[in-house]
């Protein structure tokens, strides 16, 4: 399209901070940075009128991890590194909390559970670690007794314990987007929606769209997740896609909250009497390392056969699919990284990218500013 003499003004023009991708990282980094700095000149650019990524597309846990996906997560990182991680997410949502009222983003604190399998062990083992996950949380978020071992009286087909965690929420991500968005604009963030950019050229700073428009920068802020590489192929995170359907109201749902299983690649959820199912990415690995949205037969069937599990005949009542694209890495820490002194890289969130987003847009924002020469 060809844009007006107006249209060319207002997307070429030059900002003190130009944050490119508006999910909850880049809005959240825009709002922390005229909350600190409010004379400064900050716009969001996005390919989409409001984003196209994971941010609008998630499944709305307000979470911080669940017991396997700890475990896992400790195994691999440590300890000491696990513990950052699971301070960010926790920070993160307070942060949310503060600027969304709980209202507008349809919070609701219903608690969290991990489900298990009858037939594996997965459930002993996470029994046995209870007392200790729950002191590394006591340490790391002050909150004594996170996790409990409760019955489960509503599946025959899982294990008939389940592991609760009273603390966490879940909420409507796109009223969330749309609320820090606006927060955004009246505290003077300009949004150039629409925007897609097909080449960053460092050295010139300057990006430019796929219409071929050059619009220059001052100070880059890359929040772009899960399509980073498109722009900077050696940035070190990845696409995963996944994929999530939603059913129509199912009379007499039998329970509410939000659902883990195996290490939280299945996530599942009430939103009223309908069921929200997502993930079994692990289960077809290869194809669904893509940035690509979309559905396949694959991960369908997968979630289909366990849609089946949590209420029987609920598959002929599916309502819609879609997907949604995670950035992910060989460890979960997300990347806060400069590139060079104009460019600066706040990325790969991973699955808990709602928890965390705020965190990072804050520490994003403290880096910019040290960089333009704010004191601490
Ligand atoms: C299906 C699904 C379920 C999830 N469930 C949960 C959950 O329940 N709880 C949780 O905490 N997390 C969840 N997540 C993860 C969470 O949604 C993400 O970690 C988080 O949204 C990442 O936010 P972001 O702003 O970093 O990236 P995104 O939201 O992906 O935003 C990146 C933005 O960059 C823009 N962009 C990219 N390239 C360009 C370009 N070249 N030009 C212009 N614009 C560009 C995109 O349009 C997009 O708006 C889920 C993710 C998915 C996909």
């Amino acid at each position: 399209m060809v844009l007006s003499f107006w249209e060319k003004e207002f997307i070429q023009e030059k900002f003190d901070v130009t944050i490119l991708g508006a999910g909850i990282t880049g809005t959240s980094t825009a709002l922390s940075l005229l909350e600190k700095y409010p004379e400064l000149k900050v716009c969001v650019i996005d390919r989409a009128p409001v984003s196209l990524g994971a941010s609008t597309k998630n499944a709305g846990f307000a979470c911080f991890g669940s017991p396997t996906e700890l475990i896992h997560d400790i195994a691999v990182m440590g300890e000491n590194k696990t513990a950052e991680i699971v301070k960010m997410r926790w920070l993160g949502l307070k942060k949310l909390l503060s600027r969304v009222p709980t209202k507008i983003m349809d919070y609701q604190q219903n608690g969290g559970y991990e489900v298990f399998d009858k037939e594996d062990a997965t459930f002993g083992e996470a029994e046995q670690k209870l007392s200790f996950l729950n002191q590394f949380l006591a340490d790391t978020i002050d909150i004594p007794e996170v996790f409990s071992v409760v019955n489960n009286t509503i599946w025959s087909s899982f294990y008939s314990k389940m592991i609760s965690n009273p603390f966490e929420g879940s909420l409507q991500p796109a009223y969330m987007m749309l609320y820090l968005q606006d927060l955004a604009r009246k505290r003077g963030v300009i949004f150039k929606s629409g925007v897609s950019v097909s080449e960053v050229l460092t050295e010139e700073k300057l990006l430019v769209t796929t219409e071929g428009y050059r619009v220059p920068f001052q100070t880059l802020c890359v929040t772009t997740n899960g399509f980073t590489r498109k722009l900077f192929p050696e940035a070190e995170v990845l696409p995963a896609r996944n994929q999530v359907l939603i059913t129509q109201e199912l009379p007499d749902l039998p329970f509410s909250g939000c659902f883990h299983f195996q290490e939280g690649y299945y996530y599942f959820r009430n939103v009223g009497n309908r069921i929200l199912l997502g993930g079994a990415r692990n289960t077809d690995l290869q194809n669904e390392s893509t940035d690509q949205f979309g559905n396949t037969t694959r991960i369908q069937d997968e979630l289909i056969r366990f849609l089946e599990r949590l209420y029987p005949g609920a598959s002929d009542h599916i309502e819609m699919w879609w997907s949604g694209i995670l950035g992910i890495g060989k460890v979960k820490e997300p990347i806060l990284k400069w590139k060079n002194e104009n460019i600066i890289f706040g990325v790969r969130l991973g699955g808990m990218g709602v928890a965390i987003g705020s965190y990072l847009g804050e520490k994003l924002a403290d880096e910019i500013g040290i960089s333009l020469g704010y004191k601490e």
